[in-house]
Order: C-alpha cells, then sequence, then structure tokens
C-alpha cells in the first residue's frame, strides 16, 4: 500500500524558523515538502504567488516568510518592516484561499502585545493598549496576519491557525552585528572580544529587562503540532475567533543573566558593560504558555543547551553568516 503524502508549502524554508520546520518535516514519511527560493518565487509579487499556489495542489501552508530584526532593525527600516511583511501575508493567506488550501500555520511575535500588557501576556490582552513604538509596524503587520487568518476563518470556513512565538533563537539565525537580536549578536560579540582578548565587552541598554527566549527547534516542533491539532482539540482552547496561541518556555531572565551565561558558553572572561545609550525596549516579555500547555506541548530546550547548540553552529558557519 502506498502512502498517501500531504503537500506542505514551508514559506520562508532559509530562515531560521522555516529552516527548523523543513528539518523536522524531512523526517516525516507522511509529508512531501514544497519550498521555492526567493529567486524561484518572489512572495512580494501577488502575480507570482498566484501562479505558484494555482498550479501547486497544496494540502498545508506553513507561513515562517517574515521580514525579521532586533530593536536597532525596526527602529532603522520601519517602512520595510510594515511593508514587505503585509504584502507576503495578504499574497500567502489569499492565494492559499483562492487555490483550495484549508490548513494554514501563520508565524507570529510577541511584540503583537501591548507594551504595559499584564505579565505573562495571554493571548486575550491583544489590542488592549499601546504597543512598544520601536517595533510597532512590524507589530501591526503581525497582528494583521492573526486577523487575516481569523478573518477568513470567519467568512469562508478555513482551518488558518497562528502562533506568536516568544524571542527565538539558534542555528541560521541573523547575526549582524547591529541588526541582529541580542542572542546571536551577544555570542558573536563575546566570541570576537575572547579571540581579541578585550578585557571588557558591551551589552546595550540597562541589563535590567527581562525577556523569555525559546529555541527555535522547540519552536518548530510546537508549530508542527499545532498545524496537526485536531479541530476539536484546537477549538476548544481558542475563543471564538480567537485564533492565535502562545509559544514559549514560561520561564524569562534579565539581559544580564543572559549575558553572564552566554559569557560561560562562550568562556568568555571578561568584564561585562552596559550600554545604557542604547534602548531598552519592552521591560518585560512574558509569554502566559498555558494554553498550549493544556493542548498538550512544552518546551524541553534549556537556555544553556540551546545557547550551546547555537554557539557551535555559529563556530562551524562563520564564513557564511547572514
Ligand atoms: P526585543 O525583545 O524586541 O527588544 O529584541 P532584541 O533582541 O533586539 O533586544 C532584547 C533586549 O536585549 C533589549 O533590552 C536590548 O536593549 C538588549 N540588548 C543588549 N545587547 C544587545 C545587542 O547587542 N543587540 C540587541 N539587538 N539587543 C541587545
Amino acid at each position: 500500500m502506498t502512502l498517501e503524502k500531504k503537500r506542505v508549502f514551508v514559506a520562508g524554508h532559509k530562515g531560521m524558523v522555516g529552516s527548523a520546520i523543513v528539518r523536522q518535516l524531512k523526517e516525516r514519511a507522511d509529508v512531501e515538502l514544497v519550498t521555492r527560493s526567493r529567486q524561484e518565487l518572489d512572495l512580494m509579487s501577488q502575480a507570482a504567488v498566484d501562479d505558484f499556489f494555482s498550479t501547486q495542489r497544496l494540502d498545508e501552508v506553513y507561513l515562517a516568510a517574515a521580514k525579521v530584526g532586533g530593536i536597532h532593525a525596526n527602529n532603522t527600516y520601519p517602512a520595510d518592516f510594515i511593508h514587505d511583511n503585509l504584502l507576503m501575508e495578504s499574497n500567502i493567506i489569499g492565494s492559499a484561499h483562492r487555490h483550495g488550501v484549508q490548513k494554514l500555520l501563520f508565524l507570529g511575535s510577541s511584540c503583537i502585545y501591548p507594551k504595559y500588557a499584564d505579565q505573562p501576556m495571554r493571548e486575550d490582552s491583544l489590542l488592549t493598549g499601546e504597543l512598544e513604538p520601536t517595533n510597532e509596524p512590524y507589530a501591526i503587520a503581525k497582528i494583521a496576519g492573526i486577523k487575516l487568518c481569523e478573518s477568513f476563518n470567519r467568512q469562508h470556513g478555513r482551518d488558518y491557525r497562528s502562533v506568536m512565538p516568544t524571542n527565538l533563537y539558534g542555528p541560521n539565525d541573523n547575526f549582524h552585528p547591529e541588526n541582529s537580536h541580542v542572542i546571536p549578536a551577544l555570542l558573536r560579540r563575546f566570541h570576537e572580544a575572547k579571540i581579541n582578548s578585550d578585557d571588557q565587552v558591551a551589552v546595550w541598554g540597562s541589563g535590567k529587562p527581562m525577556r523569555e527566549f525559546l529555541h527555535v527547534n522547540d519552536m518548530a516542533s510546537a508549530s508542527i503540532y499545532v498545524m496537526e491539532l485536531d479541530d476539536d482539540s484546537y477549538a476548544e482552547h481558542t475563543q471564538t475567533m480567537l485564533s492565535h496561541i502562545n509559544v514559549g518556555t514560561g520561564v524569562d531572565c534579565t539581559i544580564r543573566e543572559l549575558a553572564e551565561t552566554v559569557a560561560k558558553v562562550v568562556g568568555y572572561q571578561g568584564e561585562v558593560a552596559f550600554d545604557t545609550s542604547k534602548p531598552d525596549g519592552t521591560p518585560r516579555k512574558l509569554l502566559d504558555v498555558s494554553r498550549l500547555t493544556a493542548l498538550g506541548w512544552q518546551a524541553s530546550i534549556s537556555l544553556e543547551d540551546g545557547l550551546r547548540n547555537t554557539y557551535e553552529w555559529f563556530l562551524e558557519n562563520q564564513a557564511q553568516l547572514r
């Protein structure tokens, strides 16, 4: 008997999250993976995306394509962050619907929640207050993505789900010194300080903000888990019209503690200096993950293990970093 395979498109398969989803789906006998490079398919072109969906007979779509970046990149390129993300989401979700794709998973971000939302942040705190200004354009695009999914579900009976990860890190992250997120920035900076025998390394901000970090392999596992939950379990835990689920570890730490753990993993023994001329961003960002826990999934990679794995990847891939 031949196994009936489902055709699964991962948009953004070269990115950190998309590549982790691809690594896990490759292990599956019931999945026929579909991916397209940026040269083969321009996700910003509605005509190209629609043409692609019209020929592919896809069963499921993971929407992991996005323009992403850290606090500095979001501050510097706000137009790119809102415009590129809105276009990609709208093109992919609209074409998926037009060409009969019933199941789609949209990947968002915890920055969709208000800057001063109660901690840990619950799914229903969405749209209850002002956003963090440094990444508001990006957050607005991600909120639009959730609402696109919800609206296609309401109007057309689609099953488009959304997962909102906390701060992610891992292999294939962007290690750009200024535009990256804090973990790749610190791994690189501490590594270079160790190599150069510098006695001081700078960490942005006061060191006091608190963040929750999730290894991308845990994120990929949660994404596939949520995509494949049966309708009844999913509906039971997402109230009417509330179609997104938080994904995190449920545990956070200060940027100072993160810097200490990075120093330990890298083997840097010098001093850590906090550069308070750089922004802190949101004071705290911890997700309430009780909905996902109730659905039967929890994170399994500790911060220190995840940092070791990411540092190894960095060392092996220094030549071709993004
Ligand atoms: P955020 O969670 O959206 O604020 O994303 P980031 O990963 O860019 O920043 C998280 C926190 O780490 C902020 O408080 C930053 O000020 C702090 N941070 C410390 N050093 C760095 C660094 O070198 N790069 C970045 N991006 N953030 C840093």
